[in-house]
């Protein structure tokens, strides 16, 4: 009934979610239901004014949990065998991380879609013991200037990563990409500390390289049922995409205007993708970028996206939230 359900509102929906102020100040956002509005500084006397609709539109008062409740139908399917990817997808800053892993210090309350998912995962797989066998297990990974490296390589991440058609090996994208199984919300929140401490030590040399390259937990659950020994699986991709912002072309040099160039590839080539799915294209362009190779499994045919974009509310920036939402338009389909 679940997965009815959610075939009648379409394999892909679109959240848009507005992150806190810093300071109160005049904002340019506002929310109305499922409506968002920007209005955009002009240099005319008239403001611009734009609107937006997409399925859910989150204020600056959600709550982790909130924005979690709403998508555990999506978590629950995975566990009947589909493929899901959920991306956050926004300008640096704009809450991304937040909603896909938490602030720094984590607490229960706090704790972001990563933990909720698993957590659930586990949860209901345990409620299902009695009919099913399930094992779920983990893979961390990083796609930087079109590279994927194993964020939970216990030797340092400098190995460069293959993509392969994953039809033979059991649905791995990535079979060199540590495996590993887990079965509490501790041993996940340990991998995680893992993988975040490696994405650290690889910044230190450029600033911040974690804003720069897409971060994916990839969760592999295989259930057997316990009748009849049939097994299904299913999996799902969690993504926090690398800032979204335009850089200036041309102040951007050397390293810098490499991965600006990789990360609007990789971003065109995911709107693109999702986008053809959509308008229900007969071809879906996935070997545009790494990204879009990595999720292939998971974009497409019985596979459910959603679609996280997040809006920073200060006035300076309106023009990168006007993007952003018209980014979102395009995949919506409302
Ligand atoms: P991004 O990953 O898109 O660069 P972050 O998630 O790091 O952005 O968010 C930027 C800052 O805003 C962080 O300090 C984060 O804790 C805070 N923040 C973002 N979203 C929220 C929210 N919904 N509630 C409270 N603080 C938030
Ligand atoms: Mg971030």
């Amino acid at each position: 009934l679940y997965n009815l359900l959610q075939d009648l509102k379409g394999n892909i929906r679109v959240y848009c979610r507005v992150r806190p102020q810093k300071m109160s100040t005049p904002t340019p956002v506002l929310i109305e239901d499922d409506h968002i509005t920007i209005i955009t500084p002009s240099k005319h006397s008239k403001e611009g004014r734009k609107s937006f609709r997409f399925n859910r539109v989150f204020g600056p008062s959600a709550t982790q949990e909130e924005v979690f409740s709403d998508m555990q139908p999506l978590i629950r399917s995975v566990l009947d065998g589909y493929n899901v990817c959920i991306f956050a997808y926004g300008q640096t800053g704009s809450g991304k991380t937040h909603t896909m892993t938490g602030p720094k210090e984590l607490t229960e309350e706090t704790r972001g879609v990563n933990y909720r998912a698993l957590n659930d995962l586990f949860h209901i797989s345990e409620t299902r013991r009695d009919t099913f066998s399930y094992e779920i297990s983990v893979q961390m990974m990083e796609i930087y200037n079109e590279q994927v490296r194993d964020l939970l390589a216990t030797g340092g991440i400098n190995k460069k990563l293959e993509i392969r058609s994953s039809s033979q090996n059991g649905g791995l994208a990535v079979p060199d990409a540590n495996i590993v199984p887990v079965s509490t919300t501790s041993e996940v929140i340990e991998l995680m500390n893992l993988g975040h401490k490696n994405r650290a030590v690889s910044s230190t040399a450029m600033n911040d390289r974690s804003s720069r390259s897409h971060s994916c937990l990839t969760v592999h659950v295989q259930g057997r049922d316990l009748m009849s020994g049939a097994v299904l699986r299913g999996s799902m991709h969690l993504v926090d995409l690398a800032g979204s912002e335009r850089l200036d072309k041309t102040g951007a040099k050397g390293d810098c205007l490499k991965e600006a160039t990789y990360i609007n590839k990789s971003l065109s080539a995911l709107g693109d993708v999702i986008a053809s799915l959509a308008q229900k294209n007969s071809h879906v362009p996935y070997r545009n970028s790494k990204l879009t190779q990595l999720l292939q499994d998971s974009l497409g045919g019985q596979a459910k996206t959603l679609m996280f974009v997040h809006i920073s509310p200060e006035y300076d920036a309106a023009g990168e939230s006007l993007s952003t939402l018209k980014f979102a338009e395009r995949v919506a389909t409302v």
